[in-house]
């Protein structure tokens, strides 16, 4: 059972290895109390088995206190060879929004501990993607603005104008160490506003340009 992603106007596509950036956004670094990363982005890496639909679906720890962490998510349209400086937007083949389901209490124990954070981040359910959207009908866009909200009530407002490495760096970046593969998918960083959600919450993530308005049920 190979996971997927939907695309608009293309269909289903596997997932590969899925790159989750952390402390991309000062503000929500300092939230959690954090330092700022200095010269390199924080990497950590999620199954590609974790991702979930907007609703429906299994979720682990379900019955935890997990926190969201809505985040712009890049797909890999091609691959990437080790060192390759620059590959810029022109490797990324679509854009979409997704939740960084985190299990905040067992990541603080495992930073505390100075361990991994796999068993915080990568489960089954935690990576929730909405459908991409191809980065040629985004027209050179290289800024998004989006928000997150639980019942209608705005939790997470992000611009990628603020990010702390923004997408090229970011790319340049991981191709430094690894091969990056078409389907890959990397999760950005996450604004301020970071809380716990609960099974049964109904939630929205919204891409303000080019719009999209997506429900969904964790
Ligand atoms: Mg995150």
């Amino acid at each position: 059972m190979q996971p997927t992603i939907t695309i608009e106007g293309f269909g289903t596509a596997a997932v590969g290895t899925i790159y989750g950036i952390g402390r991309n956004y000062a503000d929500h670094a300092k939230e959690l109390g954090n330092q700022v990363p200095v010269g390199e982005p924080v990497v950590f890496l999620k199954a590609p088995s974790s991702v979930r639909a907007l609703a429906g679906g299994s979720l682990a720890f379900a019955t935890e206190s997990i926190h969201h962490e809505a985040e712009l998510v890049l797909r890999i349209g091609q691959n990437i060879p080790l060192g390759t400086k620059n590959p810029g937007w022109a490797a990324i083949d679509a854009i979409g929004l997704g939740l960084d389901l985190t299990r905040r209490e067992k990541q603080n124990d495992l930073k505390t501990k100075g361990l991994p954070w796999t068993l915080a981040k990568s489960f089954t359910g935690s990576s929730v993607l909405s459908p991409m959207i191809k980065t040629s009908e985004c027209a050179g866009q290289e800024h998004f603005k989006f928000k997150f909200a639980i019942d209608g009530k705005t939790l997470q407002e992000g611009d990628t104008r603020q990010m702390i490495f923004d997408v090229p760096t970011l790319l340049t970046f991981l191709a430094s160490f690894n091969t990056l593969l078409t389907g890959d998918l990397i999760f950005t960083g996450t604004p301020a506003g970071v809380g716990p959600m609960k099974r049964g919450d109904r939630f929205t993530l919204e891409l303000m340009e080019p719009h999209r308005r997506w429900d969904g049920v964790l």
